[in-house]
């Protein structure tokens, strides 16, 4: 049964029911990156919802069992491979809050998050502090120095009066690293004969402080990115579009996030089901107007796509039919350890599934790393001598062709 504590809770009945629903089968250690990596049952998905359970339940909690919550990556592979359908994510996302007020943290782990949070969503600090780190790149250790990205140059939107529209979000570490996957998707939506817009007031999605156990702060962003939309939704706009499948998984839970917020449920409902992937705007339309030159792609499906979203296949076959030629990824399922920040958190960590991943990535020696989330494009390219690029990027950049054909 769980706590008095637990029962105050307006998300009682959903915790009750989640627990209920596992039935301790245990399939979804095989698909478990950590449990790959450590071997210990409890830091896989089964021993994680036992120590869920514990925690709800009101026993003991301690700093270990905060350590195997914080080792989940919360990327969901788990959640794919259940047969009993058991919302593990949600589980660990309030479990893990109430770990943390019960168990604390050490100061420096403290500060570390607090330092994260005060940075990370905000694009005009996070372009200061990079500005920064690339001041200091020659100084910096090799492991610092990998991380810091190389200068982006914005690419032109294109300024368009088409009477189908849809808007976007340019959030908040994207557009300071990486401006061009936007303007990609906007030029590849021209093409289509939609009208990207940007949809300037709005912020990060919320997701980074959500995972780090700060829901207040998670939902006001999400208040302030709906509020921000809310003119150009009233006005008709087709969809909200992302290009990062991290803050696309959050938007399409905001209608979840706030359904006990009177002000904002009806309407965060109404923005998560605008809310699209990039791959399912693009894979709805004539892609006869693109086609590919002849390098050879890998394509890396972030567990916020294809685990989070449930988009699978989607990417490859947009990249197939345009022309591309797409070569295999062996346990494709598997997190890169990006996982937002937990490449900061638990580097050592992430650095054993990043190793992973690149080997069965570069294995068939592709020319181009493709993938759809700017967390592993990021990770991936700081460890990597290929290039790596956003899918839509391949797209933006390929000739077009006569649109008859
Ligand atoms: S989460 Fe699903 S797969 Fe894992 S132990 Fe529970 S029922 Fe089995
Ligand atoms: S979310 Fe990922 S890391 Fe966490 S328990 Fe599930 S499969 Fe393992």
């Amino acid at each position: 049964m769980l706590a008095d504590f637990v029962k105050e809770l307006p998300e009682h009945d959903e915790l009750e029911s989640i627990l209920r629903s596992c039935v301790h089968c245990g399939f979804c250690n095989a698909t478990c990156p950590t449990y790959q990596l450590l071997g210990n049952e409890l830091d896989g998905p089964r021993g994680r919802i036992y120590l869920l359970k514990q925690a709800l339940e009101g026993q003991p909690v301690s700093r270990l069992t905060q350590q195997h919550l914080d080792r989940c990556l919360t990327c969901r592979s788990c959640e794919t491979t259940c047969p009993s359908g058991v919302r593990y994510g949600r589980l660990l996302d309030i479990g893990r809050t109430i770990v943390d007020k019960r168990v604390g943290r050490t100061r420096r782990k403290q500060i570390m998050r607090a330092l994260i949070k005060a940075v990370f969503p905000y694009r005009y600090r996070f372009s200061a502090l990079l500005h920064v780190a690339r001041l200091m790149k020659p100084v910096l250790p090799k492991a610092l120095k990998q991380k810091i990205p190389v200068r982006q140059r914005a690419v032109a939107w294109p300024n368009t009066g088409h009477a189908r529209k849809m808007l976007i979000l340019p959030g908040c570490v994207q557009q300071i690293l990486a401006p061009s996957i936007d303007a990609a998707a906007a030029q590849v939506l021209n093409k289509l004969g939609i009208a990207l817009l940007k949809v300037q007031d709005s912020g990060c999605c919320g997701a980074l402080n959500y995972h780090l156990s700060d829901h207040p702060n998670a939902l006001q962003f999400a208040r302030k990115n709906i509020d921000a939309c809310w003119p150009y939704i009233e006005q008709g706009a087709e969809a909200i579009v992302i290009t990062a499948s991290g803050c696309g998984l959050m938007f399409k839970d905001y209608g979840e996030l706030l359904k006990h917020d009177e002000a904002y449920a009806e309407k965060a409902t109404r923005f998560s089901a605008l809310a699209k992937d990039i791959s399912e705007v693009v894979a709805a339309e004539d892609l006869t107007v693109f086609k590919a030159d002849n390098r050879k792609i890998v394509f890396q499906s972030p567990c916020t796509l294809q685990h989070g979203q449930k988009i699978t296949g989607v990417v490859e076959a947009i990249l197939e039919k345009t022309g591309y030629q797409l070569t295999a990824v062996a346990d494709g399922h598997l997190c890169c350890g990006s996982a937002g920040v937990y490449s900061l958190l638990l580097p050592e960590l992430s650095r054993q599934l990043l190793e992973n991943k690149l080997q069965a990535l570069e294995v068939n020696q592709p020319d181009i790393i493709a993938t759809a989330n700017i967390g592993c494009l990021s990770h991936l390219q700081s460890s990597s001598s290929k290039k790596v690029v956003h899918w839509i990027e391949l797209l933006g950049k390929v000739q077009e062709t006569n649109s008859a054909g």
